[in-house]
C-alpha cells in the first residue's frame, strides 16, 4: 500500500510513513490530514478509516536535518540520483572517494561520489585525473530544500505536493 507522506509542521516534506503509522499520528493529536487517499480500511475493532494520502504535523519538528543534510552512504546516493557519477549506470553501486582514503581523501559530500563496483575497482587508489575518468558534475553537500525536493520526486510524492501547492 501507497504510503503517507508526512510534512513537516511549516509544509516541508519531512518523510514518508505506512499508514499504520500515519493513523497512529492522527490519533495521537500530531498531525492532520491534508489529503486523503481513496483507500478505506476496516480495522480489527470494525472501525472504517480512511487512509490519509498527506499529512502536517502540528508542530515543527527542529532536526539536525532542518540545518544540514547528514552524511551518509545512502544520501550520497540520494545526491547523485543512484548512478554513477563515472559511467552514468544505476547497478550495483558503491561509494567512490574521489581522492582516496590512502591519499588523504575525507569522508565528506565533497569528496565522495556513487560509483559502479566496476568504476569503482577501475580507479581504485587513483586519482580520476590519472586515469581519464571524468566525474559528471562536481559533489557539493546538498542544501535542504534541494535534497527535500530530490527525496520527494524520488518518492513519487512531489506532484502531490505541487497539487496541493506546497512546492
Ligand atoms: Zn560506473
Amino acid at each position: 500500500m501507497q504510503n503517507c507522506i508526512v510534512l513537516n509542521g511549516d509544509y516541508t516534506y519531512l518523510n514518508t510513513v505506512n499508514w499504520q503509522k500515519a493513523i497512529k499520528l492522527i490519533v495521537k493529536g500530531k498531525a492532520t490530514v491534508l489529503k486523503y487517499t481513496e483507500t478505506v480500511i476496516k480495522t480489527a475493532e470494525n472501525v472504517i478509516v480512511k487512509i490519509p494520502a498527506v499529512m502536517k504535523l502540528i508542530k515543527i519538528i527542529r532536526t539536525i536535518y532542518r540545518t544540514k543534510v547528514p552524511f551518509s552512504k545512502k544520501n550520497i546516493m540520494i545526491r547523485d540520483d543512484f548512478t554513477c557519477q563515472y559511467c552514468g549506470k544505476g547497478k550495483e553501486l558503491t561509494i567512490d572517494h574521489v581522492i582516496p582514503v590512502s591519499r588523504g581523501g575525507k569522508s565528506t559530500f565533497e569528496n565522495c561520489v556513487t560509483a559502479c563496483k566496476y568504476c569503482n575497482n577501475t580507479k581504485s587508489n587513483k586519482l580520476p585525473s590519472e586515469i581519464h575518468m571524468y566525474l559528471k558534475k562536481k559533489p557539493t553537500s546538498p542544501t535542504i530544500s534541494e535534497f527535500t525536493r530530490i527525496r520527494s520526486i524520488k518518492t513519487g510524492v512531489y506532484d502531490l505536493l505541487k497539487d496541493l501547492g506546497i512546492y
